[in-house]
């Protein structure tokens, strides 16, 4: 490895494994070993990774509580010619961890930024979900009840497959919040302590999700990826334009037709003809182009 493996004045972004130690790509063990430091969100957690590469670059602390303040004096440091790498405690940074600040920041200051992709749990759940076309990434929702319906709600109205990270002592309640709003037919992939030595990937109905949790204390051991795969798939277009008709359909119960139409398309942004010509279904006497 040689320290012309890095550019002076840039921020390296490296992904770490998220278990599996062996998971480092070559790459990003040479970007660690020669950027001049390394910033962690746990040193501590970060030195059983760096002492099993041998790898011997300064480290300190980026977390969530230091993050703003730090990210002055780092730019300082580039600004100096330094090269500097970002890690989290697993994965990806920037991906439900620390990081986003930090990288705008710096970009924000004219400095380069650089990703070393790698692990994520993200992707590896993703990886082994079999499912195609658009998707929502969630990760972490709130951890108060109201909210987190209320992200799972918006998230429903898409017919897309829905992308979780959570705790394992909230899985039962979050399973909970997700048959109170997804169909209980709709498939859930638990992507489970993945690439660790209990590693497991399971699928089944959301229905019978919160049994199979309390069936075994082992099954919400661990740290999870949730897939929510939608029962029927459903153009989020045909969704948001049924939606769009509905408010129509409302409006027009109180109000003249055009005065309806004029309001809806406000509200929906839907074209006029389209909510003109919905409208003379329920008021074919205020056809005014007769
Ligand atoms: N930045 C990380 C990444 O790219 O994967 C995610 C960090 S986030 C703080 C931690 C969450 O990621 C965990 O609570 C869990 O939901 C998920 N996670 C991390 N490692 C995992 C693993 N080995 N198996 C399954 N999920 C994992």
């Amino acid at each position: 490895m040689s320290s012309e493996s890095v550019y002076p004045a840039t921020l390296y972004v490296v992904a770490t494994p998220i278990g599996n130690l062996a998971d480092l790509t070559y790459r990003a063990a040479t970007v660690l070993q020669n950027v001049q430091l390394i910033l962690a969100e746990d040193t501590r957690v970060s030195a059983v990774l760096l002492r099993h590469y041998a790898i011997s670059t300064p480290v300190s602390a980026l977390h969530q509580h230091n993050e703003a303040r730090r990210s002055a004096s780092v730019i300082e440091q580039l600004a100096q010619g330094q090269s500097i790498a970002l890690i989290s405690d697993a994965g990806t940074p920037g991906i439900s961890d620390p990081g986003a600040r930090l990288v705008r920041e710096v970009r924000a200051a004219g400095h380069a930024v650089v990703p070393v992709p790698g692990a994520s749990a993200l992707s590896a759940a993703l990886s082994v979900a079999g499912i195609e076309g658009p998707l929502l990434f969630l990760g972490f929702l709130s951890t108060r009840s109201s909210a987190r319906r209320q992200a799972l709600s918006a998230a429903a109205l898409a017919h897309w497959p829905v992308v979780l990270y959570e705790a394992p002592h909230r899985l039962l309640e979050l399973a909970d919040d997700l048959l109170g709003v997804f169909d209980p037919a709709s498939q859930v992939l638990l992507a489970r302590e993945l690439t660790k030595r209990f590693e497991s990937i399971e699928r089944m109905a959301l229905a019978t999700l919160p049994d199979w949790l309390r069936a075994d204390p082992n099954h919400s051991r661990g740290e999870f990826v949730l897939v929510i795969e939608p029962a029927t798939a459903q153009d989020p277009i045909d969704t948001a334009r049924a939606a769009a008709l509905q408010t129509l359909e409302i409006l027009l119960e109180d109000l003249p037709l055009a005065q309806a139409v004029r309001l809806a398309q406000r509200i929906t942004g839907l074209r006029r003809n389209d909510l003109y010509q919905h409208a003379l279904q329920f008021k074919p006497e205020e056809d005014d182009s007769k």
